[in-house]
């Protein structure tokens, strides 16, 4: 199996493909100020088997159109929404994040958890804008700083993994750059990371290296995923995703 198919294999049977909680969907809802008042068309962009989609589906009056390139997670998602009788509020796609083949001005929320880093957020930012009505609402998380400074080592890895990283205050300033105007923010606490991410995600190891047995591929993947996991237990005080909750301004 090629190292693609052995990803989507062992973060498909997962909820979620990245941190964050439905306690904290909820909160981005209430500071955007959604309360299922009115029907309401969202897109949920990097859904993954769609864990913020469904959360969404069973709070608001909306239709949702959930969005992920990778075809496996969007079956999941889709047997999910059948199985809790929420297939009619959720519409699939399969699609990249950056060519979305939505109209201008037609949706009201653009939602989306722990995957705008894919494009980048600043291009994200600037590539959705078109998408939403006047008025529109942003909401995404995106790994962010929790302090000024951090030690050498920390700083290194992310500098070669994604170095967008930067503070709340940076990403912020980006927001209003882009033409948004920042309505919230807050931090995802360690249980988005441990209890709902990192714990179910390490409990699957062992399953999943009894599916590939001796498989270089798959043993790489776990070593990988570790090494992220034991990083983040030594640095959890110094990085986070930040939720950010934004309208489009006129
Ligand atoms: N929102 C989900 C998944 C986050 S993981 C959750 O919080 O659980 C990031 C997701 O982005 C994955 O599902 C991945 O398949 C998707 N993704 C990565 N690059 C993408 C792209 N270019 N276009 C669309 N989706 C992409």
């Amino acid at each position: 199996m090629d190292e693609m198919a052995l990803l989507v294999d062992l973060h498909k049977r997962q909820q979620r493909q990245g941190p964050g909680g439905a306690a904290q969907t909820q909160q981005a809802m209430a500071l955007a100020g959604l309360n299922g008042a009115r029907p309401l068309q969202i897109a949920d962009i990097g859904s993954g088997t769609g864990a913020s989609t469904l959360q969404l589906a069973r709070s608001l009056d909306a239709k949702i159109t959930a969005v992920d390139f990778l075809p496996d997670f969007i079956d999941v998602l889709k047997g999910d929404a059948e199985k809790e009788g929420l297939s009619e509020k959720i519409e699939t796609l399969v699609a990249s994040m950056d060519a979305l083949p939505f109209e201008d001005a037609s949706y009201d929320v653009l939602w989306s958890e722990g995957a705008i880093y894919n494009m980048g957020f600043e291009k994200g930012l600037q590539a959705w804008r078109p998408f939403l009505k006047p008025g529109g609402l942003l909401a995404v998380s995106e790994i962010t700083w929790l302090s000024a400074t951090r030690p050498a080592e920390l700083q290194d890895h992310w500098q070669s993994e994604y170095p967008e990283i930067a503070t709340a205050s940076a990403k912020l300033a980006l927001l209003e750059k882009s033409g948004y105007v920042p309505l919230g923010y807050f931090v995802l606490p360690e249980s988005c990371w441990l209890a709902n991410y990192y714990g179910p995600l390490q409990d699957s190891f062992a399953p999943f290296l009894a599916r590939h047995k001796d498989d270089k591929g798959a043993a790489a993947i776990v070593a990988a995923e570790r090494a992220e996991i034991t990083l983040y237990e030594k640095y959890k005080s110094y990085y986070s995703y930040g939720f950010y909750i934004a309208r489009k301004q006129d």
